[in-house]
């Protein structure tokens, strides 16, 4: 049946190489498709088929090719090739070019690109056939000359011949009527499975809506599935009555699909709901559920604690200003259609990537995003524009902008929220097309934020700016409300999507400082914001006085001296630390200085950040965390196997035995920043290693071995101290082996909480429950403290350290030092001056005996709060002792420095401050200096 075979020819003379055996995870484990590789023997790259250039990297590197039998073929030079932003390559075609079977595509210096990169070995991939059989034609091992045939395939539409011949009609044609079984109606990732089903087995799908829809609506009756935008624009909502027909002949294999995609629930599918779903369950405890909806407020996980008062604003990403008209048509939609390959290209790596890091449902948007980039109507409407003299960026964005008025004109809020996916492509497209910057965010000074989600540069860029941030999605622990606690910037996270209808001139964001959940109040009236304008007073009054005393050391009432550090993600934010009271840097995040860029920060970037640390923190300690990627943190120019379960895989210290550069280039980069610097008053070094995610001493040993190695190498004797993140359950339990080996220990809470309680970190709906109160947590924690004592300090440098409640508890249970964000400090270490961390000692029993966190949540709630009844007052915290403290602080001159001005500057740290809200209320007993009385 040779009609049915395809071939692919070589696309240049070199060593065929099988794709497994490329020294590349992500094309030998096929993740970018099934494919070959050529070992080149030449210098140029030519086309291995006819057909068309759907994309070219910017930097040269990979091209990819659409067959004229819809096959797409990347083809990409070398490995990490991309690292060289173009030297040593040129591009000889451009996207939108037809090319012709032999036609050189890119010329490369080998020599060049052989001293810089990893490999030459040029993978040929199959990127929209995953499951095509692709049979190799030349051995592996052998000489390919270049146009010789390297690849043959069954075509899947010739497949599909054979087996509609065998068991349909010639001219298939079929129906079959469905109901919509998801929850929020026929939405834009189910529209992109239908458009993707109707693609695999090459048929025209319609579907079609039974009955009149109620209320005379506007949506459409009928729509083929190819346009995204038609088949939304259907309006279909759970319940409602279909046929879906197709034609072709795939066409009962298309239709069975269908109708089972239509009628299957999405259950989780979805992002969270208006309350996460475990929230309703009823058999749980009361403090463990989210509050129940009252008209007027949502409620959300409470992931940075305060009080805000403000408009509320959406979060819109600015568009970019683009030329209006353009005087030659034709080269305006070469144009447009060159930028739409551009972002889908990049869509398809996100795509890849998601799903490498095992997130389908990121996965899911990102394809939802490709098949709008895809919609023939959206096109068809921007040529139409281009036609009557637009340029290509205005056609876009007028043709993107009538859908999505569209969508948020229709009373479906699900497909409203899908405007803002809409907008983001609507920007992407257009950003090549950009004659100047685009616009900055306004509205937004003092308003509070609603998003549905935010990345973290998303978070930097309006941070500043904002009262507040309540998202729809995210988790506690999620990087975002990590940030947010850093800058003490009130903030909701896990609100459901009815948080993006909301609307309010004058909202107000209400945070308990040790509360779990928030409320924000759609309209608080007259009484209400008078109360919360002597709230935020009185909390404002609280700050000046902790402030005041932030550089002092932090003693309990019964003697106990806890170090406050910082964790901090750069050198900026050391600085920021110092002058918040930190008594030292407990962790630095070090990988946040690898994200967000193309390729890893060379040994001299990496010194100069960690030296620019150390100085700003003017002698005290500085802990560094090696570098801790995989999970949810990925850099994209290291590509990780895929995992089914990231946070479970190839990650932290595990990681580097496999990446041993880029591990030994920090190693030595940290060696050298601390090269000669004094001791610290420990008797450590100032600039400390700490190792993530260890499982056992064996992990240790293998990093001590590697240090010393470096060290050797670099000619220095003194070792820096190095320490372990006790995160690992297993590490907990061993802490004895690794106290005797290591110079000090710090618990990440976050990790810790999440392995022990099998809970994700990034699952909004698991928030409340993830819990590191809960008594299985705290016996871990207990052990650790135990195995350590007498061989090293332990800190907490997870977010539960500045948790008021969980903060108390571990200075009791005889943790050495706090490790909170820099917004933090004054009020960690005023809670910690309240404190008698002896009697809530002698409660600890009692607490690890009871059932789950939230009951011990609630008695400690109880225990630090003696007005309510209970012995004995742990910490003095009535609301008239914390007016006492303050007025006794305010009568130390806290309250002249106010009317001399200085408020401005404090201002600046404090106002914030106000937003993150006030510890456990109390009564400061100390002196300026220090905290001295004892219980
Ligand atoms: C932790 O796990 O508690 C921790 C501090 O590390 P990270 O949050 O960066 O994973
Ligand atoms: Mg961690």
């Amino acid at each position: 049946m040779s009609s049915t075979l395809r071939f692919l020819r070589a696309p240049m003379r070199g060593v065929v190489v099988p794709l497994a055996e490329v020294p590349d995870p992500v094309f030998a484990e096929g993740t970018m498709g099934p494919g070959i590789a050529i070992d080149p023997l030449g210098e140029t790259l030519h086309a291995p088929c006819n057909g068309e250039i759907i994309h070219c990297a910017r930097t040269a590197h990979a091209i990819t090719l659409r067959d004229d039998g819809g096959h797409e073929w990347l083809l990409h030079i070398g490995l990490d090739t991309v690292d060289l932003d173009g030297d040593g390559l040129e591009l000889l075609v451009a996207t939108g070019e037809r090319v012709s079977a032999g036609d050189p595509l890119c010329r490369f210096d080998a020599d060049r690109l052989a001293q810089r990169v990893k490999a030459l070995v040029t993978p040929v991939v199959l990127t929209n056939g995953p499951d095509t059989d692709l049979e190799t034609l030349v051995a592996p091992g052998t000489i390919v000359e270049m146009g010789e045939n390297l690849l043959q395939w069954q075509a899947a539409a010739d497949r599909r011949d054979e087996a509609g011949r065998a068991d349909s009609a010639p001219d298939a044609g079929a129906s079959r009527d469905a109901t919509i079984a998801a929850a929020n109606g026929l939405h834009a990732r189910p529209a992109a499975r239908l458009r993707a089903i109707a693609r695999e087995h090459a048929v025209e799908l319609t579907l079609t809506r039974i009955g009149e829809k109620a209320g005379g609506s506007r949506d459409a009756a009928s729509a083929n599935v190819a346009s995204l935008s038609a088949l939304l624009n259907l309006g279909l909502v759970q319940g409602d009555r279909v046929t879906v027909s197709a034609h072709g002949a795939g066409a009962q294999a298309a239709i069975e699909a269908a109708t089972t995609l239509l009628e299957t629930p999405e259950p989780g599918a979805d992002r969270p709901r208006e309350t996460p779903p475990e929230a309703q369950a009823s058999g749980l405890p009361l403090a463990s559920r989210m509050p129940a909806a009252e008209p007027g407020r949502l409620n959300g996980l409470s992931a940075s604690p305060g009080l805000a008062v403000g408009p509320l604003v959406r979060y819109e990403v600015a568009l970019p200003s683009v030329a209006d008209t353009a005087s030659d048509p034709e080269q305006e939609k070469r144009a447009l259609v060159a930028a739409i390959a551009e972002v889908d290209a990049e869509l398809e790596r996100s795509t890849q990537a998601a799903k490498a890091r095992g997130q389908q449902a990121e996965a899911d948007i990102f394809e939802a995003h490709r098949a709008w980039l895809d919609d023939p109507d959206l096109r068809a409407a921007a040529e139409t524009e281009i036609a009557a003299g637009r340029s290509a960026g205005r056609g876009w964005y007028l043709a993107l902008e009538r859908e999505i008025q569209r969508l948020r004109g229709g009373a479906n809020t699900l497909l409203a929220a899908r405007a803002d996916d809409l907008r983001d492509l609507q920007r992407q497209v257009m950003q090549p097309f950009a004659v100047e910057a685009a616009a900055t965010l306004s509205g937004l000074d003092g308003a509070i934020l609603i998003a549905q989600e935010l990345t973290p540069s998303q978070f930097v860029e309006v941070a500043d700016r904002v009262a507040g941030l309540c998202l729809a999605a995210g988790g506690l622990t999620s990087h975002v409300s990590i940030l947010a606690r850093a800058r003490g910037l009130p903030c909701l996270v896990a609100m459901g999507d009815a948080l993006m209808e909301a609307a309010s001139d004058k909202a107000c964001l209400d945070i308990g400082p040790d509360e779990p959940h928030g409320a924000l109040e759609l309209a608080p009236d007259d009484r209400r914001l008078t109360r919360i304008d002597e709230e935020r007073t009185r909390r404002h009054r609280q700050a000046v006085a902790e402030h005041a005393q932030a550089q002092n050391p932090a003693v309990t009432r019964d003697g106990h001296h806890l170090h406050v550090g910082a964790n901090i993600a750069s050198s900026a934010e050391a600085r920021a630390a110092a002058q918040a009271g930190a008594d030292g840097v407990g962790l630095m995040r070090s990988e946040f200085l690898f994200l967000e860029r193309q390729s890893a920060p060379s040994l001299d970037e990496q010194q100069a950040e960690y030296r620019a640390a150390v100085e700003a923190m003017g002698g005290k300690p500085v802990i560094v965390r090696l570098l801790d990627i995989g999970g949810d943190k990925q850099l994209p120019y290291l590509s990780l196997p895929a995992s089914p379960n990231p946070a479970l895989g190839e990650r932290g210290v595990r990681l580097w035995q496999t990446h041993p550069a880029l591990f030994e280039t920090q190693l030595d980069a940290l060696l050298e920043a601390g090269r000669e610097l004094p001791l610290g008053e420990d008797g450590l070094s100032t600039l400390r290693l700490m190792v993530p995610m260890v499982a056992d001493v064996c992990e240790l040993r293998w990093v001590r071995e590697r240090l010393e190695a470096r060290a050797g190498a670099l000619g220095i004797e003194r070792l820096p101290a190095l320490g372990v993140m006790i995160e690992v359950p297993t590490a907990a339990v061993c802490a004895d082996s690794l106290a005797r080996e290591a110079d000090f220990l710090s618990i990440g809470t976050n990790d810790l909480t999440q392995y022990a309680l099998a809970m994700d970190r990034e699952v909004a709906s698991l928030a409340l429950r993830s819990d590191v109160l809960h008594p299985g947590v705290l016996r871990l924690i207990a052990a650790c403290l135990q195995g350590a004592a007498g061989h090293c300090p332990v800190a907490v440098c997870g977010a539960a350290a500045g948790d008021p409640l969980a903060g108390a508890l571990f200075a009791a249970m005889g943790v050495d030092e706090l490790s909170v964000e820099s917004g933090r400090i004054a009020a960690v270490k005023a809670g910690l001056r309240r404190l008698d961390a002896g009697a809530l000692a002698a409660q600890l029993p009692s607490l690890l005996a009871l059932a789950d966190g939230a009951a011990v949540r609630q008695a400690l709630k109880t225990m630090l709060e003696p007005e309510r009844g209970h012995e004995p007052g742990v910490a003095d915290s009535s609301a008239e002792g914390i007016e006492q403290a303050v007025e006794l602080d305010i009568e130390r001159g806290v309250e002249q420095d106010i009317e001399r001005g200085v408020e401005q500057d404090i201002e600046k740290g404090i106002d914030k401050d106000i937003g993150k809200g006030a510890d456990t209320l109390g009564r400061t007993t100390s002196g300026p200096s220090n905290t001295t009385t004892r219980s």
